[in-house]
């Protein structure tokens, strides 16, 4: 039996790259995991496929977080489903990056609703099922504490606001243990950032290391905060990120 088993999760955004990465995981360990997508629904069920053939449980669940309902009937379908709820990983999060003037408001509020507000409401309904010990993981990013290039302002700020949210709900929170924590990836290969696009050698310019990390690599972060080694551990925001901070 893994450390995981006999838990729910739900990810948000477990289609595709860091988000699928964690529902991999998090059904490896034992977790019977819940997974939202907005638009990849082949690419949701391929998700799931290879969780149950490695003797996990991933269910998708069609869920676009621009939209408050929503998220309420993902949280509601995966209680219903499993029974309950022990781990929130709130992953979705798009970015749109260009100088502040440039930006038009409806991507901004996009990246505002997706990034920050979904993860309230993720929070929020959780919270009303969610028993003592549970867990709730927001994946940030290391942009949150260094932007080292011009045109990221709005995606850091909304990371950034992920960092203080993570900080004041462990006050909140810690009557119930449950712990909350932010896990702010530095580039990791994805649709959103391959390793071999345009920008990757300015990113491996401020870097340590001469590579990005993997999807693999966040899962295997984010499984352990959700796991029973990890209870001391909250309010942290916590850099996976090749020393893209250091
Ligand atoms: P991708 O764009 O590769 O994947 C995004 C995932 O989120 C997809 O599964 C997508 O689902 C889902 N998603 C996007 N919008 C919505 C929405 N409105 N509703 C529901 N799901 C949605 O991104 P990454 O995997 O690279 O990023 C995942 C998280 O990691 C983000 O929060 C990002 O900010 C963070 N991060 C990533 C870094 C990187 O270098 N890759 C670095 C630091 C942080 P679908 O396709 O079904 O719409």
């Amino acid at each position: 039996a893994g450390p995981l088993e006999g838990k729910t999760a739900l990810v948000t955004g477990g289609s595709r790259g860091v988000g699928a990465g964690i529902v991999a995981r998090l059904a490896a360990d034992g977790a019977n995991v819940a997974f939202t997508y907005a638009n990849s629904g082949e690419q949701a069920e391929a998700v799931a496929a290879a969780a149950v053939a490695v003797g996990g449980t991933a269910q998708p669940i069609h869920a676009d977080s621009l939209h408050e309902q929503d998220i309420e009937a993902a949280v509601a379908q995966t209680v219903d489903r499993f029974g309950g709820l022990d781990i929130l990983v709130n992953n979705a999060g798009i970015g749109a990056f260009g100088p502040i003037t440039d930006l038009k408001m409806d991507e901004i509020d996009a990246m505002l609703t997706i990034n920050v507000r979904s993860a309230i409401v993720a929070i929020r309904e959780s919270l009303v099922h969610m028993g003592d010990g549970g867990r709730i993981i927001n994946i940030g990013s290391i942009n949150a504490d260094r932007t080292p290039f011009p045109g990221q302002s709005i995606y850091a700020a909304t990371k950034g606001a992920l960092a203080s949210l993570t900080r004041g709900l462990a006050r909140e929170l810690a009557p119930r243990r449950i712990t909350i924590n932010n896990v702010q990836p530095g580039p990791v290969d994805t649709d959103a950032n391959p390793a071999d696009g345009p920008n990757a050698s300015n990113l491996l310019g401020v870097m340590a290391t001469d590579r990005f990390g993997t999807s693999a690599e966040v899962g295997a972060f984010v499984s352990y905060l959700a796991g029973p080694d990890a209870a001391y551990i909250t309010g942290a925001s916590l850099d996976i990120d090749g020393g893209f901070g250091a």
